[in-house]
């Protein structure tokens, strides 16, 4: 489980973009990050795994202090980080087989991750994965070869197979669904859409100009609180339905 406490950042620029930040992501819930853009989202999910240097707080990922470590025990630890971002950061050129069983390069020794060589159990989950995600007939195709849908199911089986303790989600454009696959980890997303959130968290935590301005239950997020979370600035699509609305659904007659 994660507990972040009081975390804080001000970046070089002056901006302070988490002004203290308190909240946590337990069992197999999953949490979606709201609040517009430039609340400090993406901030949060990169101070999590270190991309970005917290200015203050901790961020305990059952019971490793994130802050403290060096940068070996850093590597570590990121194997127990799993992370789906927009751009998916799948190697192109490789195929989807080989870019899941990336998702293992933490646990293999140097050479044979030079080597691309996986134990046989790790390629056997690889495909049982690749099933759950719907993928089971693409494990040979270049991953140049998809859709947008279908590299980021890619994305999601590579952070599954590397068996870690939180999965981190940025922005996911189109119905994401970890849930796709077996998990038992908690998972943090970072939502733009306000009806993917609705749909798919069991806990929203609402940031607004750095600071923690909503927490609970999509049923708890009600006008007022809609109100608290965006203040001034546009609600991105509340629809509950799951459905994006259509291009015709926004024009007027
Ligand atoms: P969100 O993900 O909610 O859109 P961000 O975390 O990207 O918000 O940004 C929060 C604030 O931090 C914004 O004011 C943004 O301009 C600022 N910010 C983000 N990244 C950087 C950076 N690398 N350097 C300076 N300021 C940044």
């Amino acid at each position: 489980m994660l507990h972040v406490t009081n975390l804080q950042k001000t970046y070089d620029t002056g901006d302070e973009a988490l002004r203290g930040v308190t909240t946590s992501v337990e069992g197999s819930e999953t949490v979606a990050m709201i609040g517009p853009s430039g609340a400090g989202k993406s901030t949060f999910i990169r101070c999590v795994n270190r991309l970005t240097e917290p200015s203050g707080g901790e961020i305990d990922l059952d019971g490793t202090e994130l802050t403290a470590l060096d940068t070996d025990d850093l590597r570590a630890a990121r194997r127990d980080i799993g992370m789906i971002f927009q751009e998916y950061n799948l190697i192109e050129r490789l195929t989807v087989m080989e870019n899941v069983l990336s998702g293992r390069l933490g646990y293999v020794s140097a050479w044979q991750a030079f080597r691309r060589s996986f134990p046989p159990a790790d390629i056997e989950r690889a495909y049982e994965i690749l099933e759950q995600v719907g993928l089971g007939e693409m494990a040979d195709k270049r991953v140049d070869e998809l859709s947008g849908g279908q590299r980021q199911r890619v994305g999601i089986a590579r952070a599954v197979i590397q068996e870690p303790k939180i999965l981190l989600v940025d922005e996911p454009t189109s119905s994401l669904d970890p849930e796709t696959a077996d998990r038992s980890i908690p998972v943090l997303i970072n939502i733009h859409e306000v009806n993917l959130a609705l749909d798919h968290a069991d806990r929203i935590v609402g940031l607004h100009d750095g600071e923690l301005v909503f927490e609970g239950t999509p049923e708890d997020l009600d006008e007022e609180a809609l109100d608290r979370v965006y203040r001034g600035a546009d609600v991105p699509d509340t629809t509950t339905d799951g459905e994006k609305p259509t291009e015709t659904d926004d024009q007027e007659v």
